[in-house]
């Protein structure tokens, strides 16, 4: 799991309250020219989910175009901006990092280890650094990287849900971040009720229930509150799950932004965002 760790640690840091503007400018600048362009796409993609929840969340969309960002980070550095005297260190370094998540998945059909002793021995001969054909190497076996990494996308963006959707912090700030977006000059207009605010869904499908009543292990996540002898999945219990966000502050239907709660709190009216602070438990 390393390399998903450490997709998943940056797309944790990417939402950051105090630099999350800052943080999608610098992930999306290679592709668009304002990061709600990006924003704009996730959120045509997931429109579905965003009305009512799917298996393939906003999240998932989301990290799917934050895969293609890096891609094209890669592109853009390792590649487009080569000059005369780029750096072998970044070169090696990159074919390190591929290696790693290639591994990670399969075996890769192309073999790195051997490309980086050529690429090393290449470099190491008289002015190979500035030759032209060194960097026409480079770009053929970085386009073979990329159709590679393009067949794994599904499969990292499973894992990176995975670590994420654990994460409670996170999906508040996810959540939060998204609120901003969440209206008629981003979706369409038929999916608001007269107060500009998601038309809410009325019945949760059992996969999500028991996602996050799993999830949460049993606990009201504002009171923590053992609910799990009153709770049965099977049953009529829509009152036991809420927005993080909620709809009225620009919450969406996303399966990520669901939580059990215990009836009381969940029908209270001074029901407060939650401090995600406080998301985490120990296990026993
Ligand atoms: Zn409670």
């Amino acid at each position: 799991m390393g390399i998903n760790f450490k997709f998943a640690s940056e797309i944790i840091n990417i939402f950051d309250p105090a630099s999350v503007d800052e943080n999608f400018k610098s992930l999306t600048f290679v592709n668009f020219s304002s990061s709600d362009e990006f924003i704009k796409i996730v959120l045509e993609n997931g429109s579905n989910c965003i009305k009512k929840p799917e298996k393939y969340s906003l999240l998932h969309h989301l990290i799917e175009g934050y895969l293609y960002c890096y891609l094209s980070h890669e592109r853009y550095y390792l590649l487009d901006s080569l000059c005369d005297d780029f750096e072998k260190e970044l070169i090696i370094d990159f074919f390190h990092r591929q290696y790693d998540l290639i591994n990670e998945y399969q075996s890769s059909e192309i073999d790195y280890e051997e490309i980086i002793e050529t690429l090393d021995s290449e470099y190491e001969n008289s002015d190979y650094q500035c030759h032209k054909e060194y960097k026409e190497n480079l770009r053929t076996l970085y386009e073979k990287y990329e159709e590679e990494f393009e067949k794994f996308i599904p499969n990292i963006v499973d894992s990176i849900f995975f670590l994420l959707f654990g994460n409670k912090k996170f999906l508040f700030y996810f959540n939060e971040y998204m609120s901003s977006f969440i209206s008629k000059d981003y979706l369409p207009v038929d999916m608001f009720d007269e107060h500009n605010h998601l038309i809410r869904i009325k019945y949760l499908p059992e996969w999500l229930k028991r996602a996050v009543y799993y999830r949460d292990r049993g606990r009201c996540q504002y009171c923590s509150r053992d609910i799990s002898g009153l709770y049965s999945i099977l049953e009529d219990n829509e009152k036991h799950f809420d927005h993080i966000i909620p709809l009225e502050k620009g919450g969406t239907n996303d399966s990520t932004n669901m939580q059990l709660t215990c009836s009381e709190c969940n029908l209270s009216k001074n029901k407060s965002l939650v401090n995600p602070e406080h998301y985490y438990e120990v296990y026993w």
